[in-house]
């Protein structure tokens, strides 16, 4: 028997032995799920299984990267490089790339992220002349993208009088005619949008049989992590992929189901069975995560919930410690109990801060929290905020890039036409759009062919508008030799940005062009990196794809120590030591918009599940009697969720001391902090109404100076120039993993290190570039 075998117990190995038919491993929080997945695919691979033939997909990028490092491990990196592992999201894209031709796309459309479909809806909605406090452009956002994730096409709205009457009804009469022109223009722009990777997938699998043969055939295993957060779009390719080989593993758990909101349906994890013939059913019970008091508070609470499937998880770690209940007056108190909550378990027990996660149910609460640990110079860092690729400095850069590889990319054309500014102002720009519209040519066509277009502009602005297309000209023909870097980094500045940010000279111009600078070195990377996978081009094209599918999860290196602050809902999947659920009060959790019916309230349950079941040593649980919700002190009670757990697993902390802290006559809200590190002046509409105690933060703005910079702000780049490599070093670098350093040659700039990789043979990397911790 293999050793990796070893490594699991007697149910986890019978569903990693069991090699075809379709499957179903269903079971609770930390059961070895994603394990078993992961060792699945080795397996598959040492029973002789090409790589090329197993597709697997998991919720984030990050966990696909996690996993193919641990599958490289088993069955060596040369092989598990060719598995074809991602989100849904990332694989389709390449897919499409592929096939786009069929659906009148371009191979190099481009992914409008979140925020240029806002700007194209919010753009339409301006064009057609709507209210837009009626057409809210990110409600909107969400409908067209249900209807998307339903396979609701604009010409199966059209002909769906029930959807078109629920436009009506909530006053969005023209919701069908918006639809259609976003799609339209889209279709234009060359561009897709996040749900369409999934819709034209379906398209692409249900219009063209020969298409649908070939992945089927390519595809003869097929794995899914987290299946009951699978939405229908993506339910439909699942099955449509593996009906020829039927050989489709899916692993997941009901009671962890969270993302109905975003179309997320439960129905599939629990109808699986009724989909394929003969499913074997794998039940894991073991929980290898938790103590005994979490994993059984954990099942206390979700027995509460009537619509589940029957599950025994328990586990044969130690007891642990009860779980922590813990009672502030304020939201800020509760901050301020969290920090040094942690700062103590970090002192009396010597550990790192990635031990710790801080989870809550709205991105809101992260403030408080914030305040306190920074007070306490504790390292943070919030996830799930922009993702890197976001900023709008990147951005710029990219929507230039973008624009090299797609002209026809509206959204980035309007990003960059006027900035820096050109002398192209808005008005020209909304001729642009017209013409562009009356005459079906894209915004770029119009302003090449300027002279024989409608357009009514001076002849100045036609120079401008001119030069700006001969500029991104200039850039295609540099593309046909340059590497990603060489291009961007003439891009950034020729086009002027580097003069624009320069020149600002505030802190934040300063964060833009290191930022700037963060992104050359990031593709220099990706250059070198590129040359050594397989079937990687190395593209500009490639490259824009990584990062429009990025999230910030993906930006983590593990490369610096922090504390961990994410919604409930990113942590999924994730495990930490010590782990903070905060904010347990009626109406914040469970949220007040989700308590109108039995099955929101199971899912808002499901999701305290979730929390607690990402702890592995030790849960806290807090609640705040007073909190700053919109502007206002409101009262809150304690959750029912704490309430619905068993007495007997929880330790309900008193506090010692409840104060209502004076900011006016106390300096304690400053915490350990030095007064002279903390500046403070009151803000400008402080209220200070007598008898009425107001949150402290809300009087006073407290600027932080540099070196209490959260890590979330600074840019966590090594400054390479510095390092002090040796030969003989060991080092860790971002894509290649362990290696030791073998050789430096060159100096300054040019230094070279040649290092020798455990997974990825020998390399010689530039210092000025490569992500190298020393270990
Ligand atoms: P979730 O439902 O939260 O996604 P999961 O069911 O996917 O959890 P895993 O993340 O695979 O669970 O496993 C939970 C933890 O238990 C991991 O740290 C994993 O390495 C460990 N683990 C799983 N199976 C075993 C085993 N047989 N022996 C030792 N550790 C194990
Ligand atoms: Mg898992």
């Amino acid at each position: 028997m293999e050793t990796y075998l070893n490594q699991l117990n007697e149910a986890q190995k019978e569903a990693v032995l069991q090699q075809d038919g379709p499957m179903i491993v269903i079971a609770g929080a930390g059961s070895g799920k994603t394990r078993v997945l992961t060792y699945r695919i080795a397996y598959l691979m040492n029973q002789g299984v090409d790589p090329f033939n197993i597709l697997s997909l998991t919720f984030t990028n990050k966990a696909a990267r996690e996993m193919k490092e641990r599958i490289a491990q088993i069955v060596g990196s040369s092989e598990a490089k060719n598995l074809w592992m991602g989100t849904f999201h990332s694989v389709f894209a390449k897919i499409l790339r592929i096939e786009s031709d069929r659906l009148g796309y371009p191979n190099n459309f481009t992914i409008y992220d979140t925020q240029d479909s806002d700007r194209l809806i919010a753009s339409i909605i301006k064009e057609m002349n709507l209210d837009k406090d009626v057409y809210k452009y990110k409600q909107i956002r969400s409908r067209i993208s249900s209807y998307k994730n339903n396979l609701i096409t604009v010409k199966a709205y059209f002909q769906n009088p029930e959807l078109i009457e629920a436009d009506a009804m909530a006053r969005r009469p023209l919701m069908g005619d918006i639809y259609k022109t976003y799609v339209d223009r889209c279709f234009k722009a060359g561009a897709m949008d996040f749900d369409d990777l999934l819709l034209k997938t379906n398209e692409l699998l249900t219009r063209f049989p020969e298409v649908l043969a070939k992945y089927q055939n390519r595809f003869k295993y097929i794995l899914v992590d987290e299946y009951q957060d699978t939405n229908h779009s993506q339910y439909l390719i699942v099955r449509a992929l593996s009906d020829k080989f039927q050989n489709i593993c899916v692993v997941g758990d009901d009671a962890q189901s969270i993302y109905a909101f975003r179309g997320a349906n439960i129905n599939n994890i629990l109808n699986f069975q009724k989909d394929y013939d003969d499913v074997k059913v794998f039940r894991l019970e073991q929980n290898y995560r938790s103590t005994k008091n979490i994993v059984n508070a954990a099942n206390s609470i979700i027995d509460k919930n009537q619509t589940k499937l029957d599950k025994i998880v328990w586990t044969a770690n130690d007891e642990g410690t009860k779980i922590q209940v813990h009672r502030s007056l304020t939201d800020a108190d509760e901050g301020r109990y969290v920090a040094n909550s942690i700062f103590e378990n970090k002192m009396n027990n010597q550990l790192p801060n990635s031990d710790f996660a801080i989870l809550y149910r709205t991105n809101a609460q992260s403030r408080s929290i914030e305040d306190a640990l920074r007070k306490r110079d504790i390292p943070y860092r919030i996830y799930g905020g922009l993702s890197f690729y976001q900023r709008k400095e990147i951005k710029d850069v990219l929507s230039y890039l973008r624009l090299v590889i797609n002209p026809a990319d509206e959204e980035a054309l309007k990003r960059v036409i006027n900035f820096p500014a050109r002398g192209i102002g808005q008005t020209t720009i909304d001729k642009l759009i017209v013409a562009a519209n009356a005459e079906d040519k894209t915004m770029f066509e119009v302003m090449k062919n300027i002279d024989s277009m409608p357009v009514n502009v001076n002849s100045g602005t036609k120079t401008k508008l001119q030069n700006f297309v001969t500029l991104i000209e200039s850039y295609q023909v540099m593309n046909q030799k340059a590497d990603v870097f060489e291009l961007a980094e003439h891009v950034t500045r020729t086009s002027g940005l580097i003069k624009e940010f320069n020149k600002d000279g505030t802190p934040e111009g300063v964060t833009r062009m290191e930022n700037i600078e963060e992104l050359l070195n990031g593709m220099k990377d990706f250059v070198e990196g590129q040359k050594e996978v397989a079937d990687a081009t190395g593209s500009l094209a490639e490259f824009l794809e990584d990062v429009a599918l990025a999230t910030d999860l993906d930006q983590d290196k593990g490369d610096s120590d922090h504390v961990a602050l994410m919604t409930i809902h990113l942590a999924k999947g994730l495990e930490f030591p010590y782990v903070y659920i905060v904010g347990l009060e009626e109406d914040l959790f469970p949220s007040a918009m989700s308590m109108n019916t039995r099955s929101e309230l199971e899912e808002e349950r499901r999701l305290f599940y979730v929390a607690l079941t990402r702890a592995e040593k030790q849960a806290y649980l807090t609640y705040a009697l007073s909190r700053y919700r919109w502007g206002k002190l409101i009262d809150s009670e304690p959750s029912r969720f704490i309430e619905e757990i068993d007495e007997q697993y929880l330790d309900i902390v008193t506090p010692i001391e409840e104060r209502r802290i004076n900011p006016m006559l106390s300096a304690d809200i400053f915490g350990d902090v030095e007064p002279n590190k903390v500046r403070f002046k009151p803000a400008k509409q402080a209220n200070f109404k007598k008898g009425k105690p107001k949150k402290e933060q809300e009087k006073f703005q407290v600027s932080t100076p540099k070196n209490l910079k959260p890590v979330s702000e600074s840019n966590g780049k090594a400054n390479l120039f510095d390092n002090n490599l040796a030969v003989g070093n060991m080092v860790k670098h971002l894509r290649f993993g362990t290696g030791e350093v073998l050789k430096i040659e060159g100096s300054g700039a040019d230094t070279k290190a040649e290092i020798k990789f455990q997974h990825g043979g020998t390399k010689k990397l530039l210092l000025r570039f490569a992500k190298l911790e020393v270990l």
